[in-house]
């Protein structure tokens, strides 16, 4: 396939240190702010962790009397996020009667891949999705705990939104390519793998997605509402017939003949979090989430009599690098609790390197979903691990050859040092670097029997390398590395929290539903408000289908109350 040259052509190598930027200060430009790190101890599990009762709260009241304006629409689409965007686009290009609002002043940050089937630029290349494969795939992450019908909408009409993207982004002078990694093993079984994560380079580089969606939308005449913040929904009788916002000016009411829920997940809400996601909790040191993404939506939607997914479902990655002696965990219970934890993301923690807990010890096979190490690190002591290799850890990622945002090969051969690959981790000092692996260990914070555990663990994992077999994980030979060869690098990490991807439960068509499963009329709900499709993880090798899903979700509501679905 010619791509992979394209690839490496196109790919901007500055975009990567732009990651860590983005990761670095972006986040902490945005993000809730950040307790002292401290060393709680070994447990760092949260007491008194708030339940439904506390999180869910009652609806306001809003007197008639304070509504300071009263505006009327044919469809109200609530957060102009990566769903609300894709829904307004959509919207404007039918020529529906809308309004767009959201609480922020600005659209939030485009993430980078966009998950889409058989796309134009697919076809293109030849790449070929099993699609009956793809949805029963989605369907056992999710433990069945899905609605098959939507992951089908949005295998079936992905190509058609990311096609419209490519031509609005080709208007503003970016093109897309498809990021393709061969085809490897990883995990100790069989994961399946497709071709679907498109980005539009440079993709770190303005203008990106939402940009050029929300000016398009300017360009044909539809301002965005900003600084409107949905405090409830309008409704009666099983019936949505708009909404309430604060806004600078006092309340504002929008009567609406269709609302759309897009209003993101509840990440921001540390009340939420600890009542919906424990296992999330029990392993994150990292705040990596939009601070606007508070579960407004998710409540408003209850409060008006709709049903929400059982279980949770996090999308957890393994890269919040924090001090030795940090835990995982909130500090504190309540709505103003942080993460104990720096707020950035340090991408090398993906990498498949030899992990371990606290006593020394690996516990889990490092080859797999990000969130998968995340999750057991709440069986070890403190929520989190740590990362060790050695000074061949460039040749080490090349034969790894990770996917997604996780995937470091072109940069690497277009001659990104390991400095500037982990220059975030430098500089804050929690990169451990030794000539001996005592003194790494030293430095770590390991002590006594967890020292000699941990320099015994490292022998064992050498002679795994030297047999090219992992007898305790069963990880792919590929993914192992020795080390050996000094200087030696350790670096503890927890989980940083993205989104919460679990929400109001809908059908196909994302028509919100009760406890019933009947339709509340006049209610759509799309992107990580919106459950149904994910339970437990984030199927991180479907790379993109959280923005895939989002957006197809999102326009299909709008083609929907314009008779073009
Ligand atoms: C750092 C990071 C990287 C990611 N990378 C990827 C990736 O590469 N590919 C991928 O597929 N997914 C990725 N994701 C996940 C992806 O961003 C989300 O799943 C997706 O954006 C969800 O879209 P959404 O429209 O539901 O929410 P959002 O895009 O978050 O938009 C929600 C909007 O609703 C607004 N809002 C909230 N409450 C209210 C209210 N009360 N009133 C009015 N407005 C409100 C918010 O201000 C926000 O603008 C990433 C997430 C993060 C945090």
């Amino acid at each position: 396939m010619s791509n992979t040259s394209m690839q490496l052509n196109r790919r901007d190598f500055l975009g990567l240190g732009a990651v860590a930027a983005v990761g670095a200060m972006g986040l902490a430009g945005c993000a809730p702010q950040t307790a002292p790190e401290k060393n709680l101890g070994e447990t760092g599990a949260a007491t008194d962790a708030p339940t439904a009762a506390d999180w869910l709260g009652v609806e306001p009241e809003v007197a008639e009397g304070d509504i300071v304006e009263t505006l009327d629409t044919d469809f109200l689409i609530i957060g102009a996020g990566t769903a609300g965007l894709a829904a307004a686009g959509a919207a404007a290009d039918l020529g529906l009667n809308f309004i767009v609002c959201d609480k922020s002043n600005q659209v939030p940050e485009t993430r980078e891949y966009l998950g889409g089937v058989d796309t134009a630029y697919a076809k293109a290349n030849n790449v070929t999705i099993d699609r009956p494969k793809l949805l029963n795939e989605l369907t056992r992450y999710a433990s069945g705990k899905c609605n098959q019908k939507l992951i089908k909408r949005w295998i079936d009409d992905s190509a058609e939104y990311v096609d419209w993207v490519t031509e609005v982004m080709k208007d503003a002078g970016k093109e897309v390519m498809l990021d393709m990694p061969p085809a490897h093993a990883t995990g100790g079984t069989d994961y399946y793998v497709p071709y679907v994560q498109h980005l539009w380079e440079p993709s770190y580089v303005p203008p990106t997605r939402n940009d050029v969606i929300a000016e398009r939308l300017a360009g044909q005449g539809h301002e965005i509402l900003f600084e409107h913040k949905m405090v409830k929904l309008l409704h009666g009788d099983g019936k949505v017939t708009g909404a309430i916002f604060e806004t600078a000016e006092g309340m504002k009411q929008v009567n609406a003949k269709n609302t759309l829920l897009a209003t993101g997940g509840y990440a921001a809400n540390p009340v939420m979090m600890q009542a919906l996601q424990p296992s999330a909790v029990a392993c994150c040191t990292a705040s990596s989430f939009n601070p606007t993404c508070t579960g407004d939506g998710i409540k408003a939607g209850l409060w008006a009599g709709a049903s929400k997914d059982k279980d949770a479902a996090p999308m957890v990655f393994d890269r919040g690098a924090v001090a030795p002696g940090v835990d995982a965990g909130y500090e504190g219970t309540d709505e103003s609790a942080v993460f104990r934890g720096n707020i950035f993301q340090e991408n090398i923690g993906s990498q498949p390197f030899m992990k371990v807990n606290r006593h020394g010890q690996r516990f889990a096979n490092e080859s797999t979903p990000y969130d998968f190490v995340c999750f057991a690190a709440t069986y070890q002591p403190g929520g989190v691990w740590c990362q060790v290799y050695d000074s061949n850890m460039m040749d080490d990622m090349v034969r790894f050859e990770t996917v997604g945002c996780s995937r470091v090969v072109p940069y690497i051969e277009m001659g990104m040092t390991f400095d500037e690959y982990t220059a975030a981790s430098q500089e804050s000092g929690i990169l451990m670097k030794a000539d001996t692996l005592e003194e790494l260990a030293d430095m770590l914070g390991f002590a006594d029997q967890d020292k000699d555990n941990f320099l015994a663990e490292v022998e064992r994992y050498n002679g795994f390398f030297d047999k090219q077999e992992d007898e305790d994980f069963g990880k792919e030979a590929y993914r192992l590395s020795a080390i050996r060869q000094a200087p030696f690098y350790g670096c503890w990490f927890g989980g940083s929290l993205l989104t919460t991807i679990d929400g109001l439960r809908i059908n196909e068509n994302c028509q919100v539903l009760d406890e019933g499963l009947n339709v509340i009329e006049g209610l759509y709900a799309a992107g990580d408000v919106s459950g149904s499709f994910f339970s437990g993880n984030y199927p991180e090798y479907i790379v993109g289908v959280a923005c895939g899903r989002s957006s197809v979700e999102g326009r299909h509501v709008a083609k929907l109350l314009a008779g073009a679905a």
